[in-house]
């Protein structure tokens, strides 16, 4: 069970609203699924990308170009991520440079099946230079680390890619301007089609903004797949908005969110 004890499993899914639950798919003797049988082809987003791309109300922008680097040829992700962050540099492309300590490229395993996308580092993640580390971060691990075991899945936070759309902490944490974003997302875009995932989910509204070039809200968005240059997209609430809001519904719903995602990658 990796880092989670039961009593703090317990404590995750009473937190997000439950008071029943069904005992995980795995339990000690059984093998992992991946041992137990073959993989099932994943049954997933085809269908309802599709559906999303044709409905009236989605806005999403096909034809944006990821910029053209040097991440071609037979470099394998981890190498790419590096020439990625030797052109970022020490960067002063936006304001958001100004106020900075570290930049925070990235974190976690260059060959990750699923990479989760935050907005932009806040306080502690400035500090550390490391994303998702603060008050949000440690509930986003949690949600990560406990819905993984829960479900009989076997990763933790280390084996996704976690990042930001910019990074650098804009001031005061307000959210990046989409100017910023514009800016510092040719990067977000080079790290998503080095490590190219089986899926990202993308946390909260403005990431998705930038991410799927949309002007819908998390709200409308969350729980219904999208897609970014063929590669599935989750969106759903950012871990920040969970910890503010008093708000059991949406902390189902991202569990929720992230049961699918687990499952579409990892089954
Ligand atoms: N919020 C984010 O969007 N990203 C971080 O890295 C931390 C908090």
């Amino acid at each position: 069970m990796a880092d989670a004890s039961l009593p703090d499993l317990l404590r995750f899914y009473r937190d997000l609203g439950f008071t029943e639950l069904r005992a995980p798919r795995i339990s000690a003797g059984t093998p992992a699924p991946a041992a137990s049988k073959p993989r099932p082809a994943p049954a997933l987003p085809a269908a309802p990308v599709m559906q999303r791309k044709a409905a009236p109300e989605w806005n999403y922008q096909p034809s944006k170009k990821i910029p053209a680097g040097p991440d071609s040829g037979n470099r394998v992700p981890e190498e790419i991520l590096r020439v990625i962050q030797q052109d970022m540099g020490e960067c002063t492309r936006c304001v958001l440079h100004q106020g900075r300590s570290k930049i925070v490229f990235g974190s976690g395993n260059p060959g990750a099946k699923l990479v989760f996308v935050g907005e932009g580092p806040g306080a502690d993640e400035d500090a550390q230079g490391v994303p998702f580390v603060g008050r949000a971060g440690q509930l986003l691990t949690q949600m990560i680390n406990n819905t993984a075991t829960g479900e009989g899945i076997s990763i933790q936070r280390d084996d996704v890619y976690i990042c930001n759309v910019v990074k650098c902490r804009p001031p005061g944490n307000r959210a990046p301007e989409p100017d910023e974003m514009k800016t510092c997302g040719q990067f977000l875009d080079r790290q998503l089609d080095a490590i190219r995932p089986r899926a990202i989910c993308v946390l909260g509204g403005t990431a998705a903004k930038y991410l799927l070039d949309t002007s819908l809200g998390i709200t409308k968005l969350r729980g219904e797949w999208q897609d970014w240059h063929g590669i599935p997209v989750m969106p759903t609430f950012h871990p920040s908005f969970l910890l503010r809001a008093y708000n059991k519904e949406g902390k189902r719903q991202a569990w929720e969110d992230l049961k699918k995602v687990l499952h579409y990658v990892y089954d």
